[in-house]
């Protein structure tokens, strides 16, 4: 009998049907309600394997998941999944580092850039039939040539983001990280400096640290209000490492100049946030990684970690 996977994600066609050669496959493109979290539970309880995103995997999960040797996720960000539980109950956790690292920076200066020169707004006017004239100074943006850029967690997506800032387009980099980064400080020529620094110095501040106990609601109103007058603030790590709260607030009365965000608190961001609606902010759906070749590629690795989980081998990038 073949033993179940669980798949919750839009694994590419060809690489869902490799899997259906070998193991029974439980697939869910999402779990978008009720019936799919109930037939999901159901599947857990008797799969060896989940491969997937977007799944939080709580201690209750976990127990009721008797069978269950490895969570290959789709992703690089590991804040969904209990970690320290899955590890007492020896079941390998793994994730898609490396693969993703240079769409996901692409998205961070997407969002510097569109912030820069007020993209969404200037795309409303035109799509709203309300460019009538020539532009003047109120709908002018800032260069990003020269400006400082400050990276909050220099991991692999800091610095893929800091290279398009140093090499492209000449900005010196500031940078705070929870360890020394010697060799960064040399390559990009680059100045590893406190938090308060960064919110103070930088121009461009982009924020790229995991989601964690200690960065959970790291920036809020304390650091928003050190930024200079023209300081664009990107989050492309997770929505919650931002008080969000505290972030539309501080873009509504002027503390912050503008805002680019790919991650939100609650993803679909909710209908009612002000987000939607103030101008000095550019917002994206967690488009991070989104590319073909990135979430192709992420899938591979995570399918390549499952199936050596599986047959003993070690993991090619366990947690
Ligand atoms: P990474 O290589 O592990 O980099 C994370 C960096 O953050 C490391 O340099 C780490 O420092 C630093 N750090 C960790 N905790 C810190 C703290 N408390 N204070 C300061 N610095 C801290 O990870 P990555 O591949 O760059 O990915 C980073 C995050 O991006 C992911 O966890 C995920 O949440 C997010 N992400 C988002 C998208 C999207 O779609 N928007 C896509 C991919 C990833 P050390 O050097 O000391 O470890």
């Amino acid at each position: 009998m073949k033993e179940t996977i669980v798949v919750v994600h839009e694994l590419y066609p060809e690489l869902l049907d490799s899997l259906k050669q070998s193991f029974d496959i439980v697939h869910f493109t999402r779990l978008a309600n009720d019936d799919d979290r109930a037939r999901f539970r159901e599947a857990m309880s008797h799969a060896v394997a989940f491969i997937g995103s977007n799944v939080p995997f709580d201690r209750a999960l976990i127990e009721q998941s008797p069978k269950l040797k490895v969570v290959a996720s789709v992703s690089v960000g590991v804040d969904n999944y209990d970690v320290e539980t899955l590890k007492a109950h020896d079941i390998v956790l793994t994730n898609t580092p490396e693969v993703l690292t240079e769409a996901t920076a692409d998205t961070g200066f997407l969002l510097l850039m569109m912030a820069a020169r007020r993209a969404g707004e200037m795309n409303r006017m035109v799509v709203n039939g309300d460019w009538k004239a020539s532009l003047g100074r109120d709908q002018f943006g800032v260069d990003l040539k020269g400006k400082t850029l400050g990276i909050v967690g220099m991991g692999r997506i800091g610095q893929a983001v800091a290279k398009r800032g140093h090499f492209g387009f000449d900005m010196p980099i500031l940078f705070q990280n929870r360890s020394a980064k010697p060799d960064v400080e040399q390559s990009l020529d680059a100045r590893q400096v406190e938090l308060e620094v960064l919110f103070r110095e930088a121009d461009f501040i982009c924020v790229t640290v995991p989601l964690s106990a200690e960065t959970e609601g790291l920036v809020g109103r304390e650091l928003l209000s050190l930024t200079k007058p023209q300081a664009i603030f990107v989050n492309i790590a997770r929505g919650k490492v931002v008080r969000e709260q505290e972030l539309i607030e501080c873009l509504q009365d002027g503390t912050l100049y503008y805002a680019g965000l790919d991650v939100f608190e609650k993803e679909p961001l909710p209908a009612d946030s002000p987000l939607r609606t103030l101008d000095n902010v550019a917002c994206l759906p967690h488009i991070g990684s989104a590319t073909h070749e990135t979430r192709n590629a992420m899938c591979d690795l995570a399918a390549e970690n499952l199936l050596n989980v599986i047959a003993g081998k070690a993991a090619v990038t366990p947690v």
